[in-house]
């Protein structure tokens, strides 16, 4: 659900939950979960050593206290500033773009300060490409 908004999300989660045994009383997590890693654009896993929202709360409800996902570098996981994202037609958590889909709907390549440095994503390592257009 490329679009969806966090009501949507949550909507579906639930039905999800009422359908799926081992995801029985669970609640959504106000949206601030991502449902899977997949670019919505050209379908690549952004973050193929991360757990998608699904399984992570899978694993909190068998007890997990934390989940620990691989992240290096064939992971795209950074986040940029909201204007940034709007200006790709992108809601909060409405999905994944990898590195050059984004640049390909703003027609433009990224630059640091396009990155939302308030947020610990854009510490983590990641692809090289990723690498060069945060700058570090
Ligand atoms: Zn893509």
């Amino acid at each position: 659900m490329p679009n969806a908004t966090d009501w949507e999300l949550a909507q579906a989660f639930e039905k999800a939950a009422s359908q799926d045994e081992s995801l029985k009383g669970l609640t959504y997590p106000d949206g601030h979960i991502t449902e899977d890693w997949l670019c919505i654009d050209c379908g690549i896993n952004t973050a193929p050593g991360v757990h998608d929202g699904k399984t992570v709360l899978r694993e909190f409800a068998l007890g997990a206290e934390s989940v620990t996902d691989h992240i290096g570098q064939d992971t795209e996981m950074y986040m940029v500033r909201d204007a940034i994202w709007k200006g790709a037609g992108m809601q909060p958590f409405g999905g994944c773009l990898c590195v050059l889909c984004l640049e390909k709907r703003l027609g433009r390549k990224l630059k640091p300060k396009d990155f939302d440095w308030t947020h610990s994503f854009n510490d983590l390592p990641g692809t090289e490409r990723l690498l060069s257009r945060r700058g570090r």
